[in-house]
Order: structure tokens, then sequence, then C-alpha cells
């Protein structure tokens, strides 16, 4: 569980990042800090590229549907336009932004403001994606979180594609990807074939539903 810090006296700019694999609950995570920062009667101001429109246009929507509101921008400079008095910014699927959002991020820091960043540290193939590698190395804080994965049970790091599209950027969820460990991941489509251990116990859990 994340503690934010507290500097008595002092106000302190500084950059927050959690990263992970698809279903590993990255947006939930950021909505969380969000909420209680909101609560707490601070300014929150929430971004998301323009490019994830997979539920809503002004929200930022997670798996499970817990939802807050948030301003699609095109690029990360916009983020800097649209931050004056505010004390916490928010950013959901960061990957997807150009590469000048490591220094958005950091002017914000150093500003005050207080800088959550939410996104996939690797794309499909298990490459470092878009930002997010710079944004870890600035950094103060560093949030990996985890799946679980789709074959075995272990902690899951990689997000595995079920099609054979090759676009680094293809929205989706449970239909297109799923989440993998290292050692389930890298046995590829030969996994796709076989019968999945979690669904051939679903009979025999019903036993102590
Ligand atoms: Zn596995």
């Amino acid at each position: 569980m994340f503690l934010e810090p507290y500097f008595k006296g002092q106000r302190s700019g500084w950059i927050e990042v959690i990263c992970g694999s698809m279903f590993s609950g990255k947006t939930e995570e950021l909505i969380r800090r969000l909420k209680r920062a909101k609560i707490a009667g601070q300014d929150v101001e929430i971004f998301k590229p323009a490019v994830d429109t997979r539920y809503h246009d002004e929200e930022v929507v997670s798996h499970d549907s817990n939802s807050i509101p948030s301003r699609p921008v095109h690029t990360a400079k916009a983020i800097l336009e649209l931050s004056d008095d505010v004390s916490v910014v928010g950013i959901d699927e960061a990957q997807f932004f150009d590469y000048d959002l490591t220094e958005v991020c950091e002017e914000l820091a150093k500003r005050g403001v207080r800088v959550i960043i939410a996104g996939l540290d690797m794309d499909f193939q298990g490459k470092p994606f878009g930002p997010i590698p710079n944004l870890l190395a600035v950094a103060e804080y560093i949030t990996k979180v985890h799946a679980i994965c789709h074959h075995c049970g272990n902690l899951a790091t990689h997000s595995y594609r079920l099609s054979a599209n090759k676009d680094r950027v293809m929205l989706g969820e449970k239909d297109t990807y799923e989440a993998r460990c290292r050692s389930c991941y890298g046995m590829g489509n030969i996994l796709d074939l076989k019968p999945k251990p979690l669904d051939k116990d679903k009979e025999e859990k019903t036993l102590f539903d």
C-alpha cells in the first residue's frame, strides 16, 4: 500500500508512477490515490491521451467500472497548459503519450504539483512502452502492480495479445489480451491451444461455493 509522504509546513512536488501489465489494477490504484486527494479538498486534475476512447470520452475508467472524470488531451504539453492552480495531477494510460511527457511531469513537480502517472510498462512484445521507462527514471516513487497469470496463477508481468495484429497500439480488453507470467508469456501461442487449468477446475469449484 502506497503511503503519501508528508512534509510538515513545506509544499513540495514529486512524481509517482504506477506501472504493470494489463489487468494489474493500475487504474484502480490511480483512482484510489486521486479520490483520497479529492476527499482531502485538494485541487485535482486528471488527464488521459485522446487515443484511449474505450469506454467513455470524459472519464478514466478501469476494468471494474470504478471511474473518475478526466480530460482527454492530444499532446503531453497540453497537460501543462491545463494545470494552473492544481495541486495534484493524475495521468492515465501514460504509455500512449509522446516523449515530452517526462519533461512535462518534471516541470509540474518543480512547480510543487504531486504528479501521479499510471501506465503499461511493457507493450505486447515485452518491450518498454513509450515514455514510461523515462518516467520511471525520474520518479520519486514507483509502484509495480501485478496481474495473475491466466494459465498458471503466478504473478503476471506481461500482456499477451491473443490476435496476430502487430500494431503497437491496439485497444482492447479480455477478448484481445491476457495477463501472463514470464514463462507462460515465453510459451506464446502454444498455450492458446491448451485447455486452461481454471476452466477444468470450474465444476469442482462450485462444490465449495
Ligand atoms: Zn504463468
